[in-house]
């Protein structure tokens, strides 16, 4: 067992946290006041390599390992958790998944346009009465000349924004469920998609989130993967969204503990620091190891993946953990913090709301304990 990183993964992750420090986390709070997409620091960031990190190098991408791939997400949203869950989006779950499932020449010229930030992705399932259940698919594509028109409504689509492209999910094969879906690559700027902001969302603020109206007609080249295969070919991107999810909650984590530190040292009480108040020093301790024991799981969830083994478990339990861990820890840091936390606007609370979307988005806790259940 080898806890190292290699010295390429090593740099790699220095170069990111250098990029994180001083072109994202300068703009972090005022992403989240103003819920405005942040277009200038994706763009940045696709300068790095980070809208296509584990893309094949002939097609566009950074061609680097999984792991390198989480610790550069877990970096970014260390200083801005909005940018790492949109850069997690448009890699894990459109990127990725396009490079998997391509089988064309349309799906070749999005791949590359994805993985150099030419384009950003966002990825259609949800419902809204499919969420936990996604095969409940209500979104229908029928056969129609030579192509499908496709029918429905998707909430709570990420980079909807901004995004060039979405991968949609429309049933094919009314009541087949999970084996009536087929995954369709769609340009959104097509004719007859109406997008409706979210901008209600309580954290991960500016994440471009929408609502999408579809009333579209697409040719057959769009299909992506097979017909009636695209609930399989969901499941295999979120395998890996979740093991990515993992690392930016972790990011968050990790920056509710920076906050936690810093103020235990400076702040005093009956004269003397906090931080030397044993309550307070627990409550640190306590998150450290939490967030390390996550990290371990992320780290496992990314080298299966890296070498193409399963990980379906792995990248539940990965999820699960890191997930609630921030949340714990930014619960910590908001207590450690206490007033000076405790109000609109203060990093703790910004990293209170953000964390929690962790525990929803990509399967929800449940749906994790759920999936490792299942297997055990
Ligand atoms: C910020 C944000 C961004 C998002 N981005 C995207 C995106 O880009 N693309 C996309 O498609 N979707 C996206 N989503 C939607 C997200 O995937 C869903 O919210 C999530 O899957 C949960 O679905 P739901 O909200 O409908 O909750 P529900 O499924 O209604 O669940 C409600 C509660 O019931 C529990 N529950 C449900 N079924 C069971 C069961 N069988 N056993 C035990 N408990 C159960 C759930 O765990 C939860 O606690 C996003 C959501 C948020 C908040």
């Amino acid at each position: 067992m080898d806890f190292d990183l290699t010295p390429g993964q090593q740099s790699f992750k220095q170069s990111i946290e250098q990029f994180a420090r001083e072109s994202v986390e300068p703009w972090a709070a005022s992403i989240d006041k103003t819920g405005e997409f942040p277009a200038q620091v994706m763009q940045s960031a696709a300068k790095l390599g980070l809208s296509g990190v584990t893309i094949a190098r002939e097609n566009g991408g950074a061609g680097r390992d999984y792991l390198s791939y989480t610790l550069a997400i877990e970096a970014i949203a260390r200083a801005s958790a909005t940018v790492a869950v949109s850069l997690v989006v448009t890699n894990s779950l459109v990127a990725e998944l396009v490079e998997h499932a391509s089988s064309n020449g349309l799906h070749k010229t999005w791949l590359r346009k994805l993985a150099t930030g030419q384009a950003i992705g966002a990825f259609a399932l949800s419902e809204p009465g499919a969420g936990t259940d996604a095969a409940n698919q209500q979104t229908a594509a029928t056969r129609e000349g030579d192509g499908y028109r496709i029918k429905g409504t998707k909430v709570w689509v990420a980079n909807a924004e901004a995004a060039a492209v979405a991968v949609v999910f429309a049933s094919t094969q009314p009541g087949a469920r999970r084996d009536g879906i087929t995954a369709f690559l769609v340009p959104l700027d097509t004719a007859g998609i109406t997008r409706t902001s979210r901008d209600d969302s309580l954290g991960v603020r500016g994440l471009g989130c929408m609502d999408l109206d579809l009333d579209v007609r697409v040719g057959l080249e769009h299909v992506l993967g097979a017909v009636n295969g695209g609930f399989q070919l969901a499941m295999w991107a979120l395998q890996g969204g979740r093991v990515a999810i993992a690392a930016q909650a972790l990011g968050i984590g990790r920056a509710a503990l920076d906050q936690a530190i810093a103020h235990a040292k400076t702040r005093e009480q009956f004269g003397r620091p906090i931080a030397s108040f044993e309550a307070i020093q627990f409550m640190i301790a306590d998150v450290a190891t939490e967030l390390d024991a996550a990290r371990m799981l992320m780290w496992k969830a990314a080298s299966l993946k890296s070498s193409g083994q399963d990980g379906l478990i792995e990248s539940s339990m990965a999820k699960l953990a890191a997930s609630e861990a921030a949340h714990k820890a930014a619960d910590r840091a908001m207590q450690v913090l206490a007033s000076a936390g405790y109000r609109r606007g203060s990093t703790a609370e910004r990293l209170f709301r953000d964390a929690r979307a962790a525990e929803i988005y990509q399967g929800t806790s449940e749906a994790q304990r759920m999936i490792i259940a299942k297997h055990l």
